[in-house]
């Protein structure tokens, strides 16, 4: 497999092309931005950890039948993946209310949700990727009535299989974001799984393990990304 140009460079990661027209490589970097990229900084590993985690979860999820684009962990940083066209939604499930949530509607963060609450938000960095609903996402053309159902179904899917496997080491999946591509007529879950995009909370103390110490400076940045990944992996090999 070789690496071709690079396609695309976000804040967390880079895609590249392959040889093979269907398939990208992503490479994840220890690049850390928050608050619609205003406040910015590294975190020492986050990219092989970042790579790692998603690894591990896009193939526990396809195992339980999940579509998704991963096909291989080819590097320390570099993962294979399908090449989709990315719907431009961002797909937030919440179990509890947390940050942006807490914030618009006023329910203070912890407070557990009577049932998984599912957000479309739509990716325009100029916007701030505003929330939107299934009307907006019509007019805006950016998925169908068909594709929003698909994803809802999805999200709340990955929402089940993601908050058993967490809740197994100790940890609780208090939100997290998707992100979902086309290609061949189907719908694939894309983008990446990590601390980055999913609020993670130790269920015996309440600590805080994920982002959310990069974006309040709380510290021990790497310790809570680590300390996720290895209850993760801990029993199954890397
Ligand atoms: N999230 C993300 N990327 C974004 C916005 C949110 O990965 O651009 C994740 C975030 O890490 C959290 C969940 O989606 O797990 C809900 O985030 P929220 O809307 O509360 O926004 P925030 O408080 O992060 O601004």
């Amino acid at each position: 497999m070789r690496r071709g140009a690079m396609l695309y460079e976000g804040k967390a990661k880079r895609v590249y092309s392959t040889d093979e027209s269907g398939q990208c490589i992503i490479e994840f970097k220890d690049d850390a931005s928050a608050f619609n990229g205003i406040k910015k900084g590294t975190i020492a590993d986050k990219g092989i950890m970042n790579n790692t985690m998603s690894s591990y979860l896009f193939a526990m999820l396809s195992a339980a039948g999940v579509a998704n684009h991963f096909l291989e962990r080819i590097g320390e940083r570099e993962m294979l993946v399908r090449r989709v066209q990315i719907i431009p939604l961002e797909v937030i499930v919440r179990n509890i209310a947390a940050g942006s949530m807490s914030k618009r509607l006023g329910i203070p963060e912890g407070k557990v949700l009577a049932s998984p609450v599912v957000e479309f938000s739509y990716k325009d960095d100029a916007l701030g990727d505003p929330l939107v609903n299934e009307d907006h996402i019509r007019a805006l053309g950016a998925a169908t009535d068909v594709e929003v159902a698909t994803l809802r179904r999805l999200a709340l899917t990955v929402n089940d299989l993601l908050r058993e496997r967490f809740s197994s080491v100790g940890i609780t999946l208090v939100d997290f974001k998707l992100e979902f591509g086309r290609a061949n007529s189907m719908i694939f879950l894309a983008d990446e799984i990590s601390p980055d995009t999913c609020r993670f909370w130790d269920t015996a103390t309440g600590e805080k393990l994920d982002k959310d110490r990069f974006r309040r400076d709380l510290g021990g940045v790497e310790e809570g990304y680590r300390e996720v990944l290895g209850r993760l992996l801990s029993g199954s090999a890397q």
